[in-house]
């Protein structure tokens, strides 16, 4: 699996009336061809800001204060604007929840995709109007003919982000970033996007990094998942590895909130509580005051990463009892 995208160690601090705030905390991960990783947590965990300091698009007081991130072997953070620009045009695509935001309401669908492929391509008119048909197909929109000389209003949401995937894949990106794509949609059509997301990265290789709060969301499109509580990764693993056999109260919580479709029976379990925010300064473990296996230790010390398997990581201090026990019955044989 060839490695796309490798952030390392990054951190990223907002400077606020109060001082400065972390928001991203010395996370590591890698997005590979052909791989779908998501990131979920609850809102203000980091996912987004994650996204948007790997398109460079922080807001103006948010700072990426240490890490790096690697984009193709090549170090994103020594990048002009002007070379970054070129990236998120030719290389790296975004869609964001809510497509309205993204698309002109006084265009037309077509005259919209059209401008965006003008602006970065060397193709005439025709070739360009044939390449918006094409797109259109590609992401399953029926009659495209008809539908570029709609506007977006005219459209239904589902179909709307259909016309932003089509927007973000028309320079054939290597990576398609996606924040909430599918959260404002109901269910059957969330599932319409997710597949064709899922077919698109097929049969091109694209490396996605996807972010959702939902975890049925990620039971759908997910190879890889990244649990994201207070700027931390907390728990990583293979999406088996994560949904079969969660290690971290925090996965767990996020599991039993929603619906198993294995188990209807199964009451749904909110977390209690609410995610920190930016500034709140929690010692030790970051979950600590939301969680119900919570010992002394874990207000006092962040927990160390423990190894479940090859690709499956958790940072819970839950994990050292076993260690610890083990540990004691040895030094009672001595
Ligand atoms: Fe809960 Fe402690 Fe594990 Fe944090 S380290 S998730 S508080 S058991
Ligand atoms: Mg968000």
């Amino acid at each position: 699996n060839e490695n796309l995208l490798r952030v390392e160690e990054l951190k990223i601090e907002f400077s606020s009336s109060k001082g400065p705030t972390r928001a991203v905390n010395d996370i590591t991960f890698n997005v590979s061809k052909g791989e779908t990783v998501c990131i979920v947590g609850e809102s203000g965990s980091g996912k987004s800001i994650t996204l948007l300091s790997i398109m460079k698009l922080l807001s103006k007081n948010g700072e990426i204060t240490n890490g790096n991130i690697h984009f193709q072997g090549n170090n994103m953070r020594n990048l002009s604007n002007k070379q970054m620009r070129k990236i998120r045009n030719q290389e790296i695509s975004m869609i964001f929840q809510d497509p309205m935001t993204a698309l002109n309401p006084v265009f037309t669908i077509g005259y919209q995709i059209t401008e965006t492929i003008l602006n970065h391509s060397g193709l005439s008119k025709k070739a360009t109007h044939e390449r918006v048909i094409e797109l259109l197909t590609l992401v399953g929109i029926p009659a495209p003919k008809q539908r570029i000389k709609q506007y977006p209003h005219e459209l239904s949401g589902g179909m709307r982000q259909r016309v932003m995937i089509a927007i973000a894949l028309s320079n054939n990106p290597k990576l398609l970033i996606a924040d909430e794509p599918t959260t404002a949609l109901d269910v059957t059509i969330q599932s319409q996007i997710l597949d064709l997301i899922q077919d698109l990265k097929e049969k091109f290789n694209m490396g996605v990094l996807f972010v959702t709060h939902d975890m049925s969301v990620v039971t759908e499109i997910a190879d890889r998942i990244l649990v994201m509580y207070g700027g931390k990764i907390v728990e990583e693993g293979t999406v088996e590895d994560v949904m079969v056999n969660p290690k971290h109260p925090y996965t767990e919580g996020l599991l039993n909130s929603v619906p198993d479709i294995n188990r209807p029976d199964r009451p749904l379990e909110p977390i209690p509580g609410s995610p920190p925010s930016l500034d709140d300064d929690i010692p030790g473990c970051h979950f600590h005051p939301r969680c119900k296996y919570a010992m002394e230790e874990c207000s006092i010390e962040y927990p160390s990463t423990f190894t479940i398997d090859s690709d499956h990581h958790v940072n819970c201090w839950l994990q050292k009892t076993g260690e610890w026990s083990h540990h004691v019955s040895e030094s009672e044989v001595l």
